[in-house]
């Protein structure tokens, strides 16, 4: 009798532990349809997150210009699509935070990823409000020294609040995959998924591929920018150096509005392949 009590006060404590993050998350979420009528306007905010003088010197000397690459990337892909913006996304930079944001977890459970949706938000209220006028999305950028493999951590983008969080070194010509990474979390924000398999980190076939349909299929010479790297043999993938080696494919596009789910072509008529 005692021993069923427990296990359900436990039951019911977890419940509620589940409850109230689930509640925050929601009450703290504050989602902005973006419908490409006009531009949609990104800041970045940098960080230096291994507290190094080098880093400092870095994230001191970046400016707009650093991060041109990624309106490009948005101006010429969203071209291809006809969607009738010639800049759909304005990227401006923000001051350098000195806050250190939580930590994205690695393989989290639900509730571990919950936890720090939740965690981020007000980590993001305390130092930047709740909704920043004068953006859409936010993306904070934490730079580290080019050997410290904390750069290579988990980056992530949240639909609900519109923030990612990039994990970056600080280093010219590490830039390029910087952004990258900075545009696949900023397509998260919009509404797109992953398109790579979660155990191995090989974009899938076909959404994942840039060519899809191109014969021989391999080599790849482009990534699809959520499929995240370019398979350029069946077992051997690499990371694009940049975003000019990135495409939005034709499913990332149904997923972020700029194609329509009924009528799957690409500009020239291209027909989708079906999936096997
Ligand atoms: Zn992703």
């Amino acid at each position: 009798m005692g021993r069923s009590t427990l296990f359900g006060w436990l039951r019911l404590a977890l419940l509620s532990v589940l409850l109230t993050i689930l509640a925050l998350y929601l009450l703290l979420s504050s989602p902005r349809s973006v419908d490409w009528h006009e531009p949609v306007r990104v800041r970045i905010y940098p960080i230096n997150a291994d507290r190094h003088d080098a880093t400092a010197r870095y994230v001191a000397g970046l400016s707009t210009d650093s991060f041109r690459d990624i309106e490009s990337f948005f101006s010429r892909e969203g071209a291809r699509y006809e969607i009738g913006l010639d800049r759909p996304v304005l990227v401006q930079l923000a001051p350098p935070l000195v806050a250190l944001p939580p930590a994205a977890p690695e393989q989290a459970s639900i509730v571990q990823a919950l936890w720090w949706a939740v965690r981020m938000r007000l980590w993001v209220w305390r130092h930047d409000g709740w909704n920043a006028a004068d953006s859409d999305i936010r993306i904070f950028m934490s730079f580290y020294a080019p050997d410290n493999p904390l750069g290579m951590q988990h980056s992530l983008g949240l639909q609900k609040g519109m923030i990612g969080l990039v994990n970056g070194y600080a280093d010219a010509e590490h830039q390029g995959l910087n952004n990258f990474v900075a545009a696949h979390e900023l397509l998260h924000t919009l509404g797109a998924g992953d398109k790579y398999d979660m155990q191995s980190g090989k974009p899938l076939w076909p959404d994942g591929f840039a060519d899809p349909v191109q014969a021989p299929l391999f080599p790849q010479q482009r990534a699809e920018i959520m499929g995240g790297r370019v398979q350029v043999t069946p077992g051997w993938s690499l990371l694009p150096p940049s975003l000019d080696h990135a495409v939005v494919g034709a499913a990332t596009a149904i997923e972020i509005g700029w194609l329509s789910p009924d009528v799957p072509r690409l500009k020239g008529g291209e027909p989708l392949p079906m999936k096997p």
